[in-house]
């Protein structure tokens, strides 16, 4: 039995957030449609924060009404606050991503508050899920930003990282997501954090979310599976870069993860060519947006056979 991993694309909302330009909100739809084809079945579809802040987001609505009604797919998005879990309810979005910082620093510039004002924030939204009728209530993800890296703090200690993972267990996250969101990561530092955490709240699923701004993406999603890791967060084309570094390569390149999983023999499910041909429609409908990707400029080794029809050795 092949272990299998679980790929969440994170592109429309980590690629497009700070991109300039709006995508069409059926180009959004089109993207979603097609990579759920290519057996990508957990996506997150946009951030319910208000259209003044983020314009990208003005569609979050039908974008979101759009994708629940593709069978099989897990249409989560992110939200910064209660407001925001408010609006994922009324919807019916399957699973909501809380994001808090573990770098006060950061939690303060993006939210205006320190980290434990927002777990008290966390803890409102699991009670206003848990109000509502049990097949009307998303699952709840709790994310650690900035958990391996703030450009604002440098190195953030492991144990604070392990501490707002436990609060925000207790707090009722049924899913945590530890994140690298500047791209600071070293797969050692991985080792060490992921392992703390596990050891404290091991019993719920964590999955990690790298970007590969300065090359240590897939080294650091290597470091992950050997703590246990099974969920990743990628994006096509490796859209999503980082507002500090202007230029910078974004988000680990879902299809470059998709292959060296693979490759390793891991189950994840995802047919590479479909997926590798979500890129033009990308490409066509946002013609200004940098795109990455190691596999869609190499193409696949000579006589590559997929691991879901290689034969055991
Ligand atoms: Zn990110």
């Amino acid at each position: 039995m092949r272990q299998k991993i679980t790929l969440r694309e994170v592109g429309l909302r980590d690629g497009l957030q700070i991109h300039p330009t709006f995508m069409q909100t059926r180009d959004k739809l089109a993207w979603i449609v097609a990579e759920a084809g290519a057996g990508i079945f957990e996506i997150e579809v946009t951030s319910y924060v208000p259209p003044k802040l983020i314009p990208q987001f003005a569609d979050a609505a039908p974008v979101t009404e759009g994708a629940l009604c593709i069978p099989g797919l897990t249409v989560t998005a992110l939200i910064p606050n209660l407001r925001g879990a408010q609006r994922g309810i009324e919807l019916g979005v399957h699973k909501l991503n809380f994001v808090m910082s573990v770098s006060h620093t950061h939690n303060m510039k993006n939210v205006r508050r320190p980290p434990a004002e927002s777990v008290a924030d966390f803890r409102e939204i699991v009670a206003l899920i848990r109000s509502q009728p049990v097949n009307a209530r998303p699952v709840i993800c709790g994310g650690l930003s900035t958990a391996l890296g703030c450009s604002y703090e440098g190195r953030i200690a492991v144990s604070q990282v392990v501490k707002y993972a436990v609060q925000l267990a207790e707090a009722g996250a049924q899913e945590l997501v530890v994140a690298d969101t500047v791209g600071y990561a070293d797969p050692n530092q991985v080792r060490a954090v992921f392992k703390a955490m596990l050891a404290e709240v091991g019993s719920l699923p964590v999955a990690a979310h790298f970007h590969d701004t300065r090359g240590t993406g897939l080294a650091n999603v290597c470091a992950a599976l050997d703590c246990g890791i099974t969920m990743f967060d990628a994006s096509l084309a490796g859209l999503g870069g980082c507002p500090f570094a202007p230029g910078a390569s974004g988000n680990v390149v879902m299809e470059d993860l998709c292959f060296m999983l693979d490759s390793m023999g891991y189950d994840t499910g995802v047919d590479l060519q479909k997926l590798v041909a979500v890129r033009t429609l990308v490409a066509q409908a946002l013609p200004d947006i940098a795109m990455q990707g190691a596999l869609a400029r190499a193409g696949l080794p000579q006589g590559y056979v997929p691991a879901a029809v290689r034969q055991p050795a």
